[in-house]
């Protein structure tokens, strides 16, 4: 069996955030590079959530009978009274100004993850609290997990409210009732938590004040084993550094697999805030999170300008490897990079309907394959020696306007640090002269 192939056996277990089997992970991840020949050196950082601690919802009937549904609270989202809350109930089923009208004082039910102009407009219209759905409709009680999502940092600037996460099964059972009111209880409670990052360096042997940073993440969600997002990135990055040892880059490169990326990017935040004094040096940032299953398409997210978006295509053609390029913001660790003005360049692959189960129990080593982890890794190897071994570093140090905005929006104008940054100089193209 192919060692990049058994690493990831190895490590296809829970490692949620801040927990020993996160720990467990960096240490095995840690070992392995030992044993290849470089010297990891583990950073800790710690951050402090709210979790919750109690979260109820009982939906109040026509006849005055109840029915209580089980429910998780969203982490960072914002608690109840102590003696709980009472609303009445409407079903969000679109953004439409007819639904906005009907919201004010009431607990809605919604499917998406919201973004900050749709959340923006559900405080407009005064809602008192909103649930969102997990799972499929096809599940039971047995074969899934009720997630515990996350208030998301962004939207904080317009003030939390109570929120909840339901299966959707319950979300159909609780739409059937039809009920007039439901009761909520949300308790959070601060917990502070311990993660860490693990780097190496491998120092270049021709330009070594310049560096490129190769980087995945290693935790996974609860409940699920994360062999596919993204325990297939970090053993890439492994497989990266062996390939480094025996043919050493001409530019410096810093390998880094993050912690906490799964609790809101914490493992990069925290490494670009303590090296922030040494960004400067970095020319590019190449992420890799999901990959390695028998199916799905590989996709390729370029923070950066036009002009390096058609040097990555131009390279998968000369190699032949088959990917789609995208000129995106990636929500993963690659976004925290480009946000201090770093273009970033992030691999994933995208599965087919009914094929990809990301942040659940199923995300496992069953669709995981040694020949499309391998070929991944190759592809890897290939645009990091690209890039350290250019005599002209093919990518730009900057980021075009959209996705300077797109950054902004994406972290929050108050947390963003593009938010701060002046727009990149660019260099005006010379007059043509014989
Ligand atoms: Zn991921």
């Amino acid at each position: 069996m192919s060692a990049i192939y058994q690493r990831l056996s190895t490590l296809s277990f829970t490692r949620p955030s801040g927990t020993e089997e996160e720990r467990k992970a960096a240490n095995f991840l840690a070992n392995e590079i030992t044993s290849i020949g470089f010297k990891p050196e583990i950073e800790e950082f710690s951050y402090e959530r709210n979790i919750p601690v109690t979260a109820t919802l009982e939906a109040v009937l026509e006849d005055g009978s109840t029915k209580v549904f089980p429910v998780t609270g969203l982490i960072d989202s914002a608690p109840t009274p102590p003696e709980g809350s009472e609303a009445e109930f409407f079903y969000l089923k679109s953004f439409d100004e007819v639904s906005l009208s009907k919201i004010q004082g009431k607990i809605v039910l919604l499917h998406d993850r919201l973004s900050h102009e749709e959340y923006r407009r559900l405080r407009k219209a005064g809602i008192a609290a909103y649930i969102t759905t997990s799972g499929t409709v096809r599940d039971t009680y047995e074969n899934s997990d009720l997630e515990t999502g996350r208030f998301r940092d962004n939207l904080h600037d317009l003030g939390a409210v109570p929120a909840f996460t339901i299966r959707l099964i319950d979300a159909v059972a609780l739409l059937r009732l039809q009920p007039k009111k439901l009761r909520y209880t949300l308790r959070l409670e601060t917990q502070s938590l311990i993660s860490q990052n693990i780097v190496v360096t491998v120092p270049g042997t021709e330009i070594p004040e310049e560096t490129l940073i190769v980087g995945a993440h290693y935790d996974s969600v609860p409940f699920s084993k994360g062999a596919w997002d993204n325990g297939a990135g970090a053993v890439q990055v492994v497989s990266l550094l062996e390939h480094l040892r025996d043919r050493p880059p001409r530019r410096t490169v810093t390998a880094i697999l993050f912690g906490s990326e799964e609790t809101g990017l914490r493992g990069s935040s925290s490494y670009c805030f303590q090296h922030q004094a040494t960004l400067s040096s970095v020319k590019a940032m190449i992420n890799v999170d999901v990959g390695g299953s028998i199916l799905g398409k590989e996709i390729i997210f370029v923070t950066a300008t036009e002009q390096t978006e058609v040097w990555v295509q131009s390279l998968l053609k000369e190699i032949g490897y088959a990917a789609v390029t995208t000129l995106k913001v990636m929500s993963s660790d690659s976004a925290v990079f480009s946000d201090y003005g770093i273009p970033s360049i992030s691999m994933g692959q995208g599965a087919p309907r009914g094929g990809g189960y990301m942040h659940t129990r199923y995300d496992n080593m069953d669709l995981i394959v040694p020949q499309v982890l391998e070929a991944e890794a190759g592809w890897l190897a290939t645009l990091v020696d690209r890039l350290t071994d250019a005599v002209v570093f093919p990518v730009p140090r900057s980021i075009p306007e959209k996705l300077r905005k797109d950054l902004i929006d994406y972290f929050g104008k108050r947390r963003s640090i593009m938010a701060t940054l002046p727009p990149s100089e660019e260099d005006k193209p010379l007059p043509f002269r014989f």
